[in-house]
């Protein structure tokens, strides 16, 4: 796999300043949900005393999707982009080779696939 787009040095250290700004945003909320989730816990204790545990138990499911499914993809990605920026792998489109624009790891950093794979991944996860 050959890369013919040009990430010069100054481009790649945006980029991947860029990465770890968003890993760390997602870091931080993630740490909040889970700081809200020994709340609930702590409400689950005084609840517990009272009731069964059902009700409990889907307050607990409702702070794991709190961090959603997206969230937790995208710091996937992140740390994937990462690793690719490291490989020198960085900017390829993962499914069909092609390289991502830049107009397009600008807004997304972690874009790993070219808009057209991007929309068939998103479209086959539903
Ligand atoms: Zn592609």
């Amino acid at each position: 796999m050959t890369t013919t787009q040009k990430l010069d040095l100054p481009r790649r250290a945006a980029l991947r300043t860029a990465l770890l700004q968003r890993q760390e945003t997602l870091l931080a909320s993630m740490h909040l949900h889970t700081q809200g989730a020994s709340r609930v816990q702590h409400a689950r204790d005084v609840l517990d005393q009272s009731s069964d545990d059902a009700p409990a138990r889907a307050a607990d499911r409702e702070i794991d999707l709190a961090f959603t499914d997206h969230e937790r993809q995208e710091l996937a990605d992140i740390g994937l982009a990462l690793q690719r920026l490291d490989h020198d792998a960085y900017g390829v489109c993962i499914d069909c080779g092609a390289d991502i624009p830049l107009a397009r790891l600008e807004v997304r950093p972690q874009a790993l696939r070219c808009l057209a794979c991007e929309q068939v991944a998103e479209g086959a996860n539903g």
